[in-house]
């Protein structure tokens, strides 16, 4: 891992030889070329997993097997005082492998047959938990509502993966056999004629702007980052539209499009995910949901919004084109 000092020593001398190419080049006297992927200041690195194997994403990772081991194929609470009581009896919240779907044959559990996965899962959900924190997002998941997601983002940027993405979790209903899903802590958005009071309780304001205060009653929020305050990337509420009706939320951390785009990244080149998300015919992101012709169709990034009416997240406040430039695409 590189230290800091090295890192600006090497992007330095970089910038040198970028000069030196300026003088036969002017056209490119003006930008110094980015820091090829291995020169880049460090970041916490992490894998994610994929049919029991390994791939590196540029962002932090906590596995399911790690402290604090979110662990979404446990068959136990995590942490109310059931623990330890099966939940077998409260459905299929979670089922090993994926099944056989339009003809593509079912990919059994423990396969290591990272091709297979790809001609399964075409789509990455993206979703806001509600919950503000991963910890109580885990909680919510696996104690309460019997249901599963691969990965938890926190405010912090950390990402948790519950599972191996070959498994299918329940977390978007028709979209569970195709995808896999990330559940981003924020609180979320709220109908305009609320969403002044509800987010206040969620939020105070310094001056450097607004950051999330969890209420007296929350409890433990699990961040991994010592003192952490998770400030929204853009200072003001957003509003937005879903399906028809305007809706107020505060932005994610800039800690979250930073690991998210990262993970993106990583998904698109594993299992061939393309970093789009759908649009209307003027290019802006859809505010309602897909049809189901659209929707089996897609393949690409999409939001929970995206395909069913009865949700809204990731919410107006997502900024879906930062994302997508972020994780090296060029947004249309
Ligand atoms: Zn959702």
């Amino acid at each position: 891992m590189l230290t800091l000092w090295e890192g600006l020593r090497r992007a330095a001398a970089l910038a040198l030889v970028a000069l030196a190419a300026c003088v036969t080049q002017p056209s490119l006297s003006e930008s110094v070329p980015p820091l090829p992927k291995n020169e880049r200041p460090e970041r916490p690195k992490g894998h994610i997993v994929a049919c029991g194997e390994r791939f590196a994403v540029d962002a932090p990772v906590v596995l399911w097997t790690e402290a604090p081991y979110y662990d979404a194929t446990s068959t136990t609470h995590r942490f109310n005082p059931k623990a330890g009581r099966v939940l077998a009896e409260e459905g299929p919240r979670l089922v090993l492998g994926r099944k056989e779907r339009d003809g593509i044959p079912t990919l059994q559990p423990n396969s290591g047959d990272l091709a297979l996965l790809r001609e399964h899962v075409t789509q990455f959900v993206l979703h806001y938990d509600v919950c503000a924190s991963s910890r109580r997002c885990f909680e919510v998941l696996q104690d309460m509502r019997g249901l599963s997601v691969h990965f938890l983002l926190d405010v912090d940027g950390t990402i948790y993966q519950t599972c191996d993405l070959r498994e299918t979790c329940w977390h978007a209903s028709q979209a569970n056999g195709r995808s896999v899903g990330v559940e981003i802590a924020n609180i979320g958005a709220y109908p305009v004629s609320s969403a002044a009071e509800t987010l206040e309780g969620w939020y105070s304001i310094d001056e450097e702007g607004p950051f999330l205060q969890y209420p007296p009653w929350y409890g433990e929020t699990g961040i991994r980052t010592p003192d952490f305050v998770a400030r929204p990337r853009q200072r003001e509420r957003v509003r937005g539209f879903a399906h028809g009706a305007e809706f107020e939320q505060y932005d994610f951390t800039p800690e979250q499009y930073a690991s998210l785009a990262a993970l993106s990244r990583t998904l698109s080149e594993v299992l061939d995910i393309p970093l789009e998300v759908p649009r209307d015919a003027e290019g802006r992101v859809r505010t309602d949901a897909l049809s189901d012709e659209e929707f089996r169709a897609w393949s690409g990034l999409i939001g929970h919004q995206q395909l069913t009416t009865r949700k809204t997240d990731p919410g107006p406040a997502f900024d879906w084109d930062h994302l997508i430039q972020r994780a090296g695409a060029v947004a249309p």
